[in-house]
């Protein structure tokens, strides 16, 4: 089934996590803006360079530059797209309309992922994350069965550069001045839906399936 999703929520509210199960199950592709930037920057491309100072400082990277990253990714996604960080700020949100009106698609729904802020940090401050497949796991929530080792492919697992309490703190500012307002961007739409983004990733992705099925995208 062909779907066209957002998934919102502060930092560390789970979306990364989630976004994978839903993507596997369907032939959908994630685009994950964070995790395209930190492999530009491992690739140490132009765009990555530039992105950098950004992130590591918990800034949001310019829209024109996400934009244009976004567009070239978006062209595989004919089959569904399932956005996570992406959009980030309104300016983000009216170009993926105009994107979206171009390949001719529309956007389904928007699931927020409540979490409360206490939770977000403890999650942020252990998050440990691995280095081929992104997989996340935490030193205490969900540790590996290997110290350092990813359940999954064996990678490696590291702690993400911003992931550090000034970074946490900074991302949590911009999250509430230039994201959160989304929220209302996408009720005024009667796009937006709200799911409880504190507890286990299993039933958070099954909350997100039985909505999806509701609203006629069967995952
Ligand atoms: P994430 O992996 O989604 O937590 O993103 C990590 C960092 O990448 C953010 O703190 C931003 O610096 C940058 N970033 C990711 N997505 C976006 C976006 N849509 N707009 C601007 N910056 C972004």
């Amino acid at each position: 089934m062909k779907a066209y999703l957002i998934l919102l929520g502060a930092p560390g509210a789970g979306k990364g996590t989630v976004a994978k199960r839903l993507v596997d199950k369907n032939g959908w592709i994630q685009i994950s803006t964070g995790d395209m930037l930190r492999e530009e920057i491992a690739k140490q491309s132009p765009l990555g360079l530039e992105a950098k100072n950004y992130m590591d400082q918990g800034n949001l990277v310019p829209d024109d530059l996400i934009i244009k990253m976004l567009k070239t990714h978006l062209e595989h996604g004919e089959n569904g797209v399932l956005l996570d960080g992406f959009p980030r700020t309104e300016a983000q949100a009216i170009a993926l309309d105009a994107i979206f009106f171009e390949m001719g698609v529309s956007l389904d729904s928007v699931v927020n992922l409540l979490v409360p802020e206490e939770l977000l940090l403890a999650r942020l401050g252990g998050r440990l994350v691995c280095k081929e497949c992104k997989a996340s796991f935490h030193k205490l929530f969900s540790p590996p069965k290997e110290v350092g080792v990813c359940d999954h492919c064996g990678g490696t697992l590291y702690q993400r550069s911003d992931d550090n309490p000034e970074s946490i703190q900074q991302r949590l500012k911009v999250y509430h001045a230039s994201t959160k307002p989304l929220i209302d961007f996408y009720k005024d739409k009667s796009l937006l839906f709200e799911i409880d983004g504190s507890r286990d990733a299993e039933e958070v992705y099954f909350d997100i399936i039985t909505l999806l099925e509701k609203r006629g995208n069967n995952a």
